[in-house]
């Protein structure tokens, strides 16, 4: 059984560095304690990197993600550094195609404590996984749409092999949630099916995907229905798989329902490679001053054990994966150690050092 893990660590640009380092401090405790190791590999990339050297995604910081058996990645980017086309750094969205992560896993998740702006109905919770695709779609051609002086155009690309694998994945997670007990084990297909022939397309292969799955339910929301239940009724929700943009506009309104971007959290899964990162940015109007909230970075963190130990075989990070995020919801739940975001006043390090004894 594998015991000793390589993480390239991408702390970035803004608040970044302010989060990444408690992560990892708790990160490193829990391998202590558990009996493995992850050996962490900070390396460069960024708008700030850019800004001194002219390159965003350095080839060796590449070479080490692609080396590494998980990566970990804090936020990039700020508006004040920019490519002379006028758009941002974001070599996490190049890390995105260039390790074909197709699936952006983003949980969404409200229980009894966690500040929401919904009205949630005595007995409920949330507990739902958005997916969206992360290499194509409407981001097909990032960077390269054509402009004239009279009209502009950007195309939305789906192609059949990513779409087999996005749902394949899609299917084997809802299995594996309702192996845990949590989740019916239903995948919902969110397109626009009835106005594109591409999301007519996108839908086929879903279908066909979800008939190899008799033991899982399957069904199809629009995108523009599946918006509104996301308010109205966001705990009749399980598995819900859909394109790169949809899935962008989505997973806000996701980490909207969770009380803010602040404990978010976020996957970009592909075959052999994947990346753990917070839904936020960067934050640079809050950069510097050690307030930022690092949850959503330590939720990614649970996820990446979770990832890791069901990829290699390795239990105790499995548990670990749901140990810590279980102590992240019990700081929330009990609300005494929240920083402003979330309404409180605790440091990132405060924050931090409640998930610690949380866990102890
Ligand atoms: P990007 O486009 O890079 O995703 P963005 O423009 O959506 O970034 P963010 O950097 O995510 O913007 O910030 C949006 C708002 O949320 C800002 O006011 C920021 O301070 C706040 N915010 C984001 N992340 C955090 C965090 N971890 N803790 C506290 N506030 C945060």
């Amino acid at each position: 059984m594998k015991q000793q893990f390589e993480i390239a660590v991408f702390d970035g640009d803004g608040i970044g560095p302010e989060i990444m380092l408690p992560t990892l401090a708790i990160l490193a405790q829990m391998a202590q304690v558990g009996g493995y190791r992850l050996d962490f590999n900070t390396v460069p990339a960024g708008a700030a990197h850019y800004a001194q050297t002219g390159k965003s995604l350095p080839e060796a910081s590449m070479a080490a993600a692609r080396a590494s058996d998980a990566i970990l990645l804090s936020a990039m980017g700020l508006p004040s550094v920019r490519y002379d086309d006028g758009t941002e750094i974001s070599p996490q969205i190049d890390l995105r195609k260039a390790l074909t992560l197709f699936a952006g896993v983003r949980p969404v998740r409200i229980f009894p404590g966690q500040k929401t702006p919904l009205n949630m109905p005595a007995g409920k919770e949330v507990d739902f996984v958005l997916i969206r695709e992360s290499t194509e779609g409407l981001f097909h051609t990032q960077g390269r749409g054509e402009i004239t002086k009279d009209d502009a155009r950007e195309t939305l690309l789906i192609t059949r092999d990513i779409s087999e694998k996005l749902f394949r994945f899609a299917f084997g997670l809802a299995k594996e949630r309702k192996d845990q007990g949590r989740g019916q084990g239903r995948v919902t297909c969110v397109d626009k099916a009835n106005v594109f022939r591409a999301f007519a397309f996108f839908r086929e292969i879903f279908d066909a995907e979800a008939a190899k799955h008799p033991d899982l339910m399957a069904d199809h929301a629009y995108v523009d229905a599946a918006a509104l239940w996301f308010v109205l009724k966001p705990w009749d929700f399980d598995v819900l798989v859909t394109e790169n943009m949809f899935g962008d506009i989505l997973s806000d309104l996701g980490a909207g329902l969770m009380g803010g971007l602040g404990v978010a959290p976020s996957a970009d899964i592909g075959l052999d490679h994947a990346v753990f990162q917070p839904c936020h940015g960067s934050a640079p109007d809050i950069a510097g001053q050690g307030i930022a909230n690092p949850l959503a970075m330590i939720l990614s963190g649970a996820m990446m054990l979770d990832w890791l130990g069901l990829r290699h075989d390795a239990p105790q990070l499995v548990a670990d994966g749901t140990r810590l995020r279980e102590a992240v919801e019990a700081v929330i739940a009990q609300g005494k150690v929240l920083t402003g975001d979330l309404g409180g006043q605790a440091s990132t390090q405060e924050t931090a050092d409640a998930v610690m004894a949380a866990l102890a």
